[in-house]
């Protein structure tokens, strides 16, 4: 099997659960967001980490409900470590930061908290609630800093119940573009 159908086998496996007491799926909810990246003109890397930027939720066993438990999961240290087999930093991290441009946004952008749902609210506080101002000053001193906030607000935007996206067959191509290159299904090379 190569990489690209790991990676969608993952997703078709476990994308089925709620997305955290929203209206759709884990896997509408990757659709989505990579739908609103291709929308907004991203490069294919920041598509990709729009599509896979959960998938630490579907490598944990800790269910849903999870952050009712005040545990946080770290899901997207989790995302991280395993799509690096497969991707390079330009992927890997707007994923690793996804949670921290929340933070940023939270400490930044007054209009950006009002808007979050009561679940995300709840998993902020878990996650460290708003920056510090130390914290904002290290954020964007990173040059993936507003990769990952692109990405965190189409995150939030990727709720909707029912909108009618692309699916996910739709992003082997981007995907094999974008692989590190001795996985690529050209090399006929199998992991
Ligand atoms: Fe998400």
């Amino acid at each position: 099997m190569n990489a690209i159908d790991q990676i969608f086998q993952l997703l078709e496996a476990r994308g089925h659960g709620s997305y955290f007491g929203e209206p759709v799926s884990q896997l509408e909810h990757a659709l989505q967001c990579a739908h609103f990246a291709t929308e907004e003109h991203a490069g294919s890397e920041l598509v990709v980490a729009a599509l896979l930027h959960d998938v630490g939720h579907l490598l944990h066993e800790q269910g849903e409900n999870v952050a009712d438990d005040g545990v946080d999961t770290a899901h997207e240290d989790l995302g991280q470590a395993w799509l690096s087999r497969y991707f390079g930093e330009n992927v890997t991290r707007p994923i690793a930061l996804h949670v921290a441009a929340k933070r940023y946004l939270c400490a930044t952008d007054k209009s950006y908290s009002a808007q979050l749902s009561p679940s995300s609210l709840q998993s902020l506080q878990l996650q460290g609630g708003p920056m510090s101002a130390a914290e904002i000053a290290d954020f964007e001193a990173d040059k993936i800093a507003q990769d990952a906030v692109r990405l965190r607000r189409w995150d939030d935007l990727a709720k909707v119940e029912g909108k009618n996206v692309p699916p996910l067959s739709h992003y082997r191509g981007v995907l094999e573009s974008v692989v590190k290159a001795p996985l690529r299904a050209a090399t006929g090379e199998a992991l």
